[in-house]
């Protein structure tokens, strides 16, 4: 399925917030260290698209990671 148009944005601009075709599917603290935070796990509902969003819990910068499946 080819990603939309919307998970485009994403790819582009990787401290947007979610759209509105993502659903968090997981949430996971990240273990501790220098990168502390948190990581959502969202699906696109449009485009079938998994992402990862990982928060810093100190300085709130998130960014986006794709994880292309086969
Ligand atoms: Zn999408």
């Amino acid at each position: 399925m080819p990603m939309c148009s919307a998970c485009h944005g994403l790819e582009r601009e990787a401290h947007s917030p979610a759209h509105a075709a993502l659903t968090i599917t997981d949430a996971r603290k990240r273990p501790g260290g220098l990168a502390r935070g948190v990581v959502f796990r969202y699906r696109c509902v449009a485009c079938g698209l998994v992402w990862s969003r990982a928060t810093d819990t100190r300085t709130l910068e998130s960014s986006w990671l794709t994880q292309r499946t086969a």
